[in-house]
């Protein structure tokens, strides 16, 4: 049975937490929320140098009282950096604001037009010095993992793109499963915006659990990593308690039902 700390082995051997916390806009939260979910067994955290919060994290993970090494913590190449040719920089300084070693896991933080293959190059560099355990990227769909195929000498370990029930992603999971690329959910619970939905609260219902529960339990389930963020401890408690049920393949159809496309974020248009 999966539990809180199991994880997905990556294309290059190592172990991934299928669950973890993210930490967009816990902003002076981030503390203890960080601390919060540590304790409560989360070992996967995923922050950006565009959170801010690097600083914050790394100070959390050191006061965790959890050795590093039993922490997965995953940070971003911001999209300024990599139009800057700044990608060397950027890893540094975020190497630097978490006051850690290495990274486990470095995302290229959206496909920035042009781009993409010189700052694949550098993390790849940066991947054979030791600095990163993984490297992958983020918002990237079919057409931009084919056209970073085509000069990366090492592939992906991870896709990490906007994923809940309203945006199931089926095509670019399966793509990804079929190139060994981990997918991995950002706003799995889409913000909020499913929590009303019926289709969900009767399955909630069904299972004793929370809308919130039944959307990251089938991430899980479906063999996604996912990274649900909060900054109250209650939440961070309750969001992990999806290990001790099961969806049924009729359940699972019904949630996928509800893909309608809504993109929060589109990965063509990367002008920001
Ligand atoms: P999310 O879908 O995780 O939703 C978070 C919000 O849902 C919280 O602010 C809280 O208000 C609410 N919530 C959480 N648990 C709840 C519960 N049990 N009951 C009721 N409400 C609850 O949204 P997100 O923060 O956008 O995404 C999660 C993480 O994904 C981020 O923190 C970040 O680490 C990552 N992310 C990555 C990208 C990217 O471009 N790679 C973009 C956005 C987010």
């Amino acid at each position: 049975m999966q539990t809180l700390q199991s994880t997905v082995q990556l294309n290059n051997g190592i172990e991934m937490p299928i669950f973890g916390l993210g930490v967009y806009k816990s902003e002076r939260d981030t503390v203890p929320a960080v601390q919060a979910a540590i304790k409560n067994g989360y070992r996967l955290i995923d922050t950006a140098a565009f959170y801010g919060n690097e600083k914050e994290v790394g100070d959390a993970v050191r006061n965790s009282g959890v050795s590093r090494e039993e922490i997965f913590v995953t940070t971003k190449i911001w999209n300024d950096s990599q139009r800057q040719g700044r990608q060397r920089e950027a890893f540094e300084s975020s190497l630097k604001e978490l006051g850690m070693e290495y990274v486990d896991l470095y995302l290229v933080h959206w496909p920035v037009p042009e781009k993409i293959h010189e700052t694949w190059k550098e993390m790849e560099k940066m991947y054979e010095e030791g600095l990163i355990r993984a490297i992958g990227v983020s918002n990237f769909l079919e057409h931009h993992l084919e056209e970073l195929s085509v000069k990366a000498n090492i592939a992906p370990a991870v896709d990490q793109f906007e994923c809940n029930p309203y945006l199931i992603r089926k095509g670019l999971r399966e793509y990804c499963n079929r190139q060994n690329i981990v997918p991995e959910a950002w706003s799995p619970l889409g913000r909020g915006a499913c929590f009303e939905e019926p289709v969900l609260l009767e399955i909630a219902k069904n299972h004793g659990k929370s809308v919130a529960q039944v959307v990251l339990r089938y991430d899980v389930q479906s063999g996604i990593v996912t990274i649900p963020k909060s900054v109250k401890e209650e939440r961070i408690v309750q969001n992990a308690q999806v290990f001790d049920f099961e969806l049924s393949s009729e359940e699972i159809r019904a949630i996928e039902k509800l893909n309608r496309d809504e993109m929060h974020g589109d990965p063509d248009y990367v002008d920001f």
